[in-house]
């Protein structure tokens, strides 16, 4: 199996098989992210692609689950896509799950049959960036979708019954926009009603825009104090009817994590019990040494 430059896949797909089809992330603008930077976007030569497939089912003949990388591993056309689905469930006969990080524009374009072909090749779990439901957020860290566009892709996955890992990143409009932020993100998420959801925290990295915007002074992050508030408001106002939360990964100051509605007013009574003794200092700001694996 090759794997061009370093490979980025959710905690949750650990144990996975990891198949490359596309390098890099045709969209690469985001403003906090430096994941893919120093690729350069393009499909894989397909033929690579399938022996990939075929060396790793020889390797791992028992596997049950298989992410598609990169970023946004749908761009390469739903029509690629879809055959690579087949090449995957005529390798491994255990085969239970294929997911992939997706976005709203790739989704969208995908017709109801395409995407219900994709769901009988066992393709039933796309992760999507949504960072914030505010509109302003999401123009400002130039995410290339709406808070509509986000809502509109949960609804076709669902339709699809194509579960949804919605990804929520805490301070993502800096101490200007964390009002919007909070409120856009309930609405939208309300909205959404994703089978999964995680918060993350902006963590301010080497090489993006939000680095330099800091340094200039137009974006001013917020302090941890300030991060938790928004966890605390956004968790409060979520009105989930079944969704797995976790707020565990290494960019976050605390781990929580339960079933919501069930666990809310735990996870709100453990966020109470931190904010009091959380710090005023800005701790989200990597320095060039130090970097970040997102
Ligand atoms: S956050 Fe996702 S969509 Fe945005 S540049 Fe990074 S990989 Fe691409």
């Amino acid at each position: 199996m090759r794997f061009e430059g370093r490979i980025y896949r959710p905690p949750s797909e650990a144990d996975s098989v990891l198949i490359q089809l596309t390098v890099g992330c045709s969209h690469n603008r985001c403003a906090f992210c430096a994941m893919y930077v120093e690729k350069h976007y393009r499909v894989r030569p397909l033929d690579e692609v399938w022996e990939d497939v075929d060396t790793a089912a020889r390797r791992y003949p028992n596997a049950r689950r298989v992410f598609v990388c990169d970023g946004d591993a749908l761009s390469a056309g739903v029509r690629t896509f879809a055959a690579l689905c087949e090449h995957i469930n005529a390798r491994f006969p255990r085969l239970e799950r294929i997911a992939a990080y997706t976005n709203a524009r790739d989704l969208l374009q995908c017709t109801p049959e395409e995407l219900g072909r994709l769901r009988s090749l066992r393709f039933s779990l796309a992760y999507l960036g949504l960072e914030s439901g505010s509109a302003a957020v999401l123009e400002l860290i130039r995410k290339g979708a709406s808070p509509e566009d986000m809502v509109e892709m949960a609804r076709v996955a669902r339709d699809a019954d194509i579960a949804l890992s919605a990804i929520v990143l805490l301070g993502a409009g800096g101490t200007a926009l964390s009002e919007d932020h909070i409120q856009g993100t309930i609405a939208v998420v309300n909205a959404m009603q994703p089978r999964y959801l995680s918060f993350l925290t902006a963590m301010i990295v080497p090489h993006t825009p939000l680095m330099m915007w800091t340094r200039q002074g137009t974006f001013a992050p917020l302090t941890d104090r300030a991060i938790l508030h928004e966890a605390r408001a956004m968790l409060g106002g979520l009105e989930l009817g079944e969704t797995l939360f976790r707020m565990n990964h290494v960019s976050n100051l605390i781990a929580l994590g339960g079933r919501l509605p069930g666990d809310k007013a735990s996870l709100l009574r453990q966020l109470d019990s931190l904010l009091p003794r959380a710090s005023d200092s800005v701790t989200c700001i990597c320095n060039e040494e130090e970097g970040l694996m997102l």
